[in-house]
Formats: C-alpha cells, sequence, structure tokens
C-alpha cells in the first residue's frame, strides 16, 4: 500500500517516555499528527474519548476487526488495541505524515503492510533507570512494577527489528534525535519527488 505521506511508528516498554517523546515532537512539528488508536480497555484518569484513545467495548472492538477495519490490531497487558484505517488513511492520501504510538506487535504489522513506514524504537538507558521511572510514574505496587518489567525484557528484545533506536536518558536530547529521524525521512529522494514535484519537474528528475 502507497500514500504520498510519511508513516512514523514509535514503540517503546512502558516507563521509557514514549507518550512525553511523542508529544514533544508533535509540538515542535505542526506537520505531523498522532493517529488516535482504538481500544477496549477503559478510559484512565483524565483520558477522553476520541482524545487519547476512542474506548470501545470488546465486542465492538472484534466486530470492527472482523470487518477489517483495523490495518493492525494487538492484544496488550490484556487490553485489545488497534489502528483503525479511517484514522490515518485520510490524512496519509492527503500527503500528511502521521506518527503512529503503537506497540511493537503493531509496528511489525504496519511495517509488513507499509514496507516505507518508519519504525523507531524508544529505549531505557538502563533496566535500573527504567524501573525507578516506573515506580515514580504511582506504579507503587511491587507485584505491578515486576509484571511491567518482565513485559519490558520481551519488547526491548524486539529492537533489533527497528530502523531507528532512541535511547531516552536525557529527553532533549531523545526529542532532537527523534526530530532529526523526521526530517532526514523526509529528505528522502523518494519523500522529495513527492513533496517537491514542481523542482523536480523543472529540473528533469525521474
Ligand atoms: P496504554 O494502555 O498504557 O495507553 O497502552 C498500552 C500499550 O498499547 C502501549 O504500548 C501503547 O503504545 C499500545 N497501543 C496503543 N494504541 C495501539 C494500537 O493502536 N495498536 C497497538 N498494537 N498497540 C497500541
Amino acid at each position: 500500500m502507497e500514500y504520498p505521506g510519511n508513516l512514523f511508528v514509535v514503540a517503546a516498554p512502558s516507563g521509557a517516555g514514549k507518550s512525553s517523546l511523542v508529544k514533544a515532537l508533535l509540538e515542535l512539528d505542526a506537520k505531523l499528527d498522532v493517529s488516535i488508536s482504538h481500544t477496549s480497555r477503559a478510559p484512565r484518569g483524565q483520558e477522553q474519548h476520541g482524545r487519547e484513545y476512542w474506548f470501545v467495548g470488546k465486542d465492538e472492538f472484534k466486530a470492527m476487526a472482523e470487518r477489517g477495519e483495523f490495518f493492525e490490531w494487538a492484544e496488550v497487558h490484556g487490553n485489545l488495541y488497534g489502528t483503525s484505517r479511517a484514522a490515518i488513511e485520510a490524512r496519509m492520501t492527503h500527503g500528511e505524515d502521521v506518527v503512529l504510538e503503537i506497540d511493537y506487535q503493531g509496528a511489525l504489522q504496519i511495517k509488513q503492510l507499509f514496507p516505507y513506514a518508519v519504525l523507531i524504537f524508544i529505549l531505557p538507558p538502563s533496566w535500573e533507570e527504567l524501573q525507578q521511572r516506573l515506580a515514580r510514574r504511582g506504579d507503587t505496587d511491587p507485584e505491578v512494577i515486576a509484571h511491567r518489567m518482565e513485559n519490558a525484557r520481551v519488547e526491548v528484545a524486539q529492537a533489533r527489528h527497528f530502523d531507528f533506536v532512541v535511547v531516552n536518558a536525557v529527553f532533549d536530547t531523545a526529542v532532537f534525535d527523534l526530530k532529526s529521524i523526521v526530517h532526514a525521512q523526509r529528505l528522502k529522494y523518494a519523500a522529495q519527488r513527492r513533496n517537491r514535484s514542481a523542482v523536480f519537474y523543472a529540473l528533469n528528475l525521474p
């Protein structure tokens, strides 16, 4: 499948700082938009329907999946999450760049569908630091933390399948790294040809 816009996929174990990094990236880059996923999990805290996620029941989610309404979907930590076609197709057909903030299973499915998708994995600087960040985030129950750390080991092992790796040791450096990846992707020949067609035409470039 091919659309004119760029597709960036960001994955990380929980606690690595993925959401904050993507949020900072979006604030710096008006041409990027994040896709809002569907999930069967219940909203947490201040989360709003249509802002963080589209919250749907498990049956509705499964019906959507059966109707082929997701580009990818996966079970993560016992809940279902999916990227709906409608969420990104419209933007990408108009040449806009989209970021998906999803888990590694979804990222690998997206790469199968869109080989030109850019897969970025965010790593914590160490296991100790990840554990401390999870604890600071308010997950004080040692069992919950231990479970997340177990999941993190499985998730981190998938980083080698990704195109880029960003180590989130210093937040601002990691944001800069993300921004550089997005910028470099936009400068690729194929992307430039799509977006600077008048220049390419004038220079007789194929
Ligand atoms: P949370 O419930 O903490 O918001 O998210 C749990 C995990 O599910 C995170 O790794 C998040 O990136 C991932 N996730 C969110 N949306 C999607 C999606 O549409 N597809 C997949 N495969 N994973 C998702």
